[in-house]
């Protein structure tokens, strides 16, 4: 855990979230500022900066925590429309908090990720 990492205190309970599901290893709650209808963050509650710092001895953790999402998005009722997955890294992907998460963006359809050609 690090003290001053706001997603670390949302897992430790200090700080409240609107939690859709947790088990020993995973957490997930409502985005704060929802971009879709349904956006929701899904965490390790261990302290991960960001994806790049995994490594090959977090494979199981790793795909415990997608395998989650997955879940999540099916108990959010996502799954037969569909839904868009985002993880931002670091300064260029416009990662605001330094605690690897995953975005699940739903409820309605999402604009294609590139909206100019060859950008
Ligand atoms: P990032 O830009 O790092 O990928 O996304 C961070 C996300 O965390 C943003 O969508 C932001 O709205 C959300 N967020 C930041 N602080 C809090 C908070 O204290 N509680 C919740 N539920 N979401 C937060
Ligand atoms: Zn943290």
């Amino acid at each position: 855990m690090s003290a001053d990492c706001i997603f670390c205190l949302i897992a430790a309970g200090s700080i409240p979230c609107d939690k859709v599901y947790e088990d020993d290893t995973v957490l997930a709650f409502q985005d704060l500022h929802p971009q879709t209808p349904t956006h929701t963050l899904v965490i390790p509650k261990r302290h991960i900066p960001c994806l790049d710092d995994l490594n090959e001895n977090d494979r199981n953790e790793a795909g415990h925590l997608l395998e989650r999402v997955a879940h999540v998005a099916r108990t959010l009722g996502l799954a037969e429309k569909g839904y868009r997955t985002v993880i931002n890294t670091r300064e260029h992907g416009g990662q605001e908090v330094d605690h690897l998460h995953i975005h699940i963006l739903g409820g309605r359809r999402v604009g294609p990720m590139v909206s100019r050609p060859g950008i």
